[in-house]
């Protein structure tokens, strides 16, 4: 069957394959030699039996990409096609010069054929899903809204393209061998390709012209691919394995998400005690970052998920997730010659003109303000204004909420929220260069251990509205006592805050919990700092911390060293940062104590509030600690209420603002991101606005007043913690329990069961 054509067109592959290898194998040497130039992490090796089974489970399973159902099918579909099919593409070698050529062992099972039918059907129907559906939310339609706006449309047209050819050529290969007599498996094991066959000639030719079709175009991929390394579109399918497995949580398999990472210089934690001379705090150049880092950025696919649920891109400020781990990557991809030591820079900076943004470019793009591998590449700074040419401009940085979005949504486990927090920390200790306004809470926390500045002992005055005693913890504690209650420091000084740290002593009073309290023994966690970058103010405070806590658990065993917070900052910091000051301590947040009391039948609601509630979960509780259910089984227990999702919940849950040291920032670009959330809320047209965090409470109370003065919102309309919500359904009709009373008198009044009649709700029956 060989013929002059099939030795042409084979000819023409195999000298094809050895360009594709040469170019491969340099491509793949450069790619490596470049992230080896990043910092040493060595923690991210072991243990290799549970990274092994993340990185499977997560590529084969297509976990994370699952969390987009249609979109996750089809990728799924074509993933196995390029893996588990790479087989035809070496039988289209020999089929180029033999068309009657099968593969050995298993080219006749039946099992085979189905498989390739099958999963070449699926790889066709799946990138076409895949093409339509960029075409549905490409940004000509979405404009900014668009999860593909400032990704590379080129480079994603050409894959797409290339995938689906190679899906069509697999069919047609096999649909030519069967019209031309050369394929004798029966038609169950290839419904698909008999079913072309019908349309196809009786011309052996024809299969080693697709099969020179198919080889031509697989090649083309891949020398396209080897001359341009920063095409993310392409070069995940091989990195995000190495990605997966190198993750952050390698024990867990969890998102890089919950605590931040001690920050490290040269691969080594920095003893803020005795810091070394030639440590590097933060991240301030593109070599700072290590090689997991640097991974990162080439395995960015520049899907956008990140980007579709950023709350500061989804509100207009200029932090695109996706655009900063692209503009690292660029940068770093451009700076290459410099890193491998292959060009020196000049001792001093060059004079350089930036490219201001254009209609052409991405406006939140800060690599695109200085393109190509030049001297002023090698010198621009990380962090920079559009005059000093930066790589990401400081409105970018500063937008972060650390809310954790872009983290949970990404499918190949990238880790922007720690490359962020790096950047800042160099900003803030290096450059001493971070919003003014923030200043004034760092100030107040070295000063007076809180971030309000608040002076004397008013983290007591709280409990002076208690009609019981709260025990002060000075000293070990005493065996009876259970709980050591951390208040923190909105819920000692915050007046919205103060009645859910009331009703939560309430309710552990009631339930006969014994707790004890720090009183003005407790200073802040140290959360604002950390976020804000400020390292050594975190470790100063949580060093205290840790040091009072362990008095306080002094002669206690792990198990009974139990803390409860109604702050999921505190609750993240006390209970996963303070491990790395040798601090641990079993940490709850209180709705995971409250709905265990009420599952153990120590607290009953028993008064039924007639109300609409929506629950808004905060980031530190929900995303970076995964306590979705506990809030929301509290108010399950609630007779009465009827509950009702945001479209945004859960793991896909929209930030209230305040997290990242937003709370501590004015927030100048955009749309006020407590406004949107509020909004959303308010769509829902509920009577109670539910939270379970002081900060999340502050920024919709907030919201809320400005759209209750707009005529935006019922008067009625209130926000309370689920605490708040809980007491009220324990408190006997009458009766006003301190904390509880925040708002309309739901449940309070003496003859109104539960405010069935309250003047206030709309809701309510009449
Ligand atoms: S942590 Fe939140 S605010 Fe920050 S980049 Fe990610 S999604 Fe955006
Ligand atoms: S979700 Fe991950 S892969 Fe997708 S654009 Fe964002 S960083 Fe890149």
């Amino acid at each position: 069957m060989t013929g002059p054509l099939q030795i042409v067109l084979g000819t023409i592959s195999v000298l094809f394959l050895i360009v594709a290898v040469v170019f491969a194998y340099r491509a793949v040497r450069a790619m490596v030699r470049i992230i080896r130039t990043g910092q040493p992490d060595s923690t991210r090796f072991g243990p290799v039996g549970p990274r092994l089974k993340t990185m499977l489970v997560e590529s084969l399973a297509h976990t994370r990409m699952l969390k987009w159902s249609a979109i996750g099918a089809a990728h799924w579909f074509v993933f196995v096609g390029f893996y588990g099919l790479f087989l035809t593409l070496v039988e289209a070698f020999f089929e180029v010069f033999d068309p009657a050529f099968h593969l050995p062992l298993i080219g006749a099972w039946s099992v085979w054929n189905l498989f390739v039918d099958v999963i070449g059907t699926g790889t066709v129907l799946g990138i076409v899903y895949l093409i339509a559906r960029r075409q549905r939310d490409h940004p000509r339609r979405q404009g900014r809204t668009s999860r593909f706006a400032g990704s590379n449309f080129g480079r994603a047209y050409f894959v797409e393209a290339v995938v689906l050819v190679v899906g069509l050529c697999i069919l047609g290969i096999r649909a030519a061998k069967i019209a031309s007599g050369l394929d004798s498996a029966p038609t169950w094991s290839h419904p698909v390709s008999s079913a072309l066959a019908t349309v196809f000639p009786d011309n052996p030719d024809l299969v080693s012209i697709i099969a020179f079709v198919k080889i031509v175009v697989s090649l083309a991929w891949v020398i396209v691919l080897s001359r341009i390394l920063n095409m993310g579109v392409a070069w995940h399918r091989f990195s995000a394995f190495f990605n997966i497995y190198f993750k952050r949580e390698g024990t867990s398999g969890a998102p890089a998400l919950g605590p931040l990472l001690p920050m490290t210089s040269g691969g080594k934690p920095i003893d803020f005690e005795d810091p070394g001379e030639d440590d590097v705090f933060g991240r301030g150049k593109i070599e700072d970052f290590t090689w997991k880092g640097m991974l990162d950025f080439v395995t960015c696919t520049e899907c956008g998920r990140c980007q579709s649920q950023c709350p500061a891109w989804n509100t207009g400020k200029p932090l695109s997730p996706k655009m900063v781990i692209l503009d690292l990557r660029d940068h770093m991809f451009a700076k290459a010659p410099y890193l491998l030591g292959e060009q020196t820079a000049s001792d001093t900076a060059p004079d350089y003109d930036v490219l201001k943004p254009s209609d052409e470019q991405v406006w939140a793009s800060g690599y695109a303000r200085i393109e190509g591998t030049n001297d002023a590449q090698a010198h621009r700074p990380l962090v920079g204004t559009l005059e000093e040419g930066g790589v990401i401009d400081p409105d970018v940085l500063w937008s972060c909420t650390s809310c954790g979005a872009c983290v949970e949504q990404c499918p190949v486990d990238i880790e922007h929220v720690d490359h962020i927090m790096d950047m800042r920390r160099y900003q803030v200790l290096i450059e001493s260069n971070f919003p003014s306004e923030a200043g004034v809470m760092l100030r107040n926390l070295e000063n007076r251990g809180n971030p309000w500045g608040m002076g004397g002992n008013v983290r007591e005055d709280w409990m002076k509205e208690l009609d019981f005693e709260v025990r002060r913890a000075d000293g070990p504690l005493p065996y009876e006592v259970e709980y050591l209650f951390w208040v923190g420091c909105a819920g000692a000084i915050d007046d919205r805050a103060k009645k859910v740290t009331k009703a939560v002593a309430e309710l552990l009073h009631m339930a006969d919990v014994e707790f004890a309290v720090l009183g003005n023994g407790e200073t802040c966690s140290g959360d604002p700092a950390r976020r804000l970058g400020n390292e050594f103010v975190f470790q100063m405070l949580a060093q205290e911390n840790v040091e009072t806590l362990n008095g306080v658990f002094e002669g206690r065993v792990p198990g009974t060293r139990k803390i409860v917070t109604t702050c999921p900052h505190c609750f993240n910091s006390l209970g996963r940062e303070y491990p790395q000051l040798g601090g641990e301590y079993e940490v709850v947040h209180h709705t995971q104590l409250l709905n265990q009391l009420v599952e153990e039948g120590r607290l009953t609601p028993v008064t039924p509030i007639d109300r609409k509630v929506t629950y808004h979960d905060p980031c530190f509780l929900g995303r970076h600690n995964k306590v979705y259910t506990p809030p929301r089984e509290i108010l399950g227990s609630v007779e009465g209420l009827s509950t009702q999702e945001m479209h945004r919940c859960k793991d896909r849950g929209f930030c209230c603002g305040a997290g990242g040291a937003r709370m501590w920032m004015e927030e100048k670009i955009g749309k006020r991101i407590n406004m949107e959330r509020t909004e959303e809320a308010l769509d829902l047209d509920p009577d109670v606005i539910s939270t379970a965090c002081p900060f999340c409470i502050t920024m919709l109370s907030d919201a809320l007043t400005s759209k209750k003065q707009n005529g935006e919102a019922g008067e009625h309309v209130e926000v309370l913690d689920v605490s708040q919500i809980l007491l009220r359904s324990l408190t006997p009709v009458g009766v006003a329990a301190p904390g509880a009373e925040s708002g309309a008198d739901v449940g309070t009044k003496a003859d109104d069961v539960a405010g069935l009649d309250s003047a206030n709700t709309e809701h309510g029956r009449q």
